[in-house]
């Protein structure tokens, strides 16, 4: 049995609940879930309850609450454990931390991101204006 497995976040800031995972929790599709806020280990645990504020969508993703991922900087390129807890609830925390690597050499120290793809300090310093080939 599977207790944990990684997700990612999509840009509209939802989460897909793995099958091996949803299945023991008896989550559903189009059921209503209520989320706990763990500010401390900065973790958010969804349960099933009939007044919960969000829902698992057809395709079985739930909407990370705004303030959680806000608060932690979460953004939809990170990637995240989903793990079943007792009780039959699921929890959702920080796996890894997207770290922007550069388009040209792949090197992910010293990298800076620009509309959306990576540049490293030597990739740029070379292409900036004023850089001459010595
Ligand atoms: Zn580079």
């Amino acid at each position: 049995m599977i207790f944990s497995k990684q997700s990612t976040m999509d840009i509209l800031g939802r989460v897909l609940i793995p099958k091996e995972l949803r299945e023991p929790a008896g989550f559903r599709a189009k059921d209503k879930v209520g989320a706990m806020i763990n500010i401390t280990d900065q973790t958010v645990t969804f349960y099933k309850s009939p007044d919960g504020e969000y829902d698992l969508d057809s395709l079985h993703r739930v909407v990370v609450p705004k303030a959680a991922w806000e608060a932690w900087r979460w953004s939809h390129r990170d990637k995240f454990n989903v793990t079943l807890q007792p009780g039959k609830t699921i929890q959702l925390s920080m796996a890894e931390t997207y770290e922007p690597k550069c388009v040209f050499c792949s090197k992910q120290e010293e990298t800076l991101t620009y509309r959306d793809q990576g540049i490293c300090n030597d990739c740029l310093s070379v292409i900036s204006p004023g850089h001459r080939e010595g």
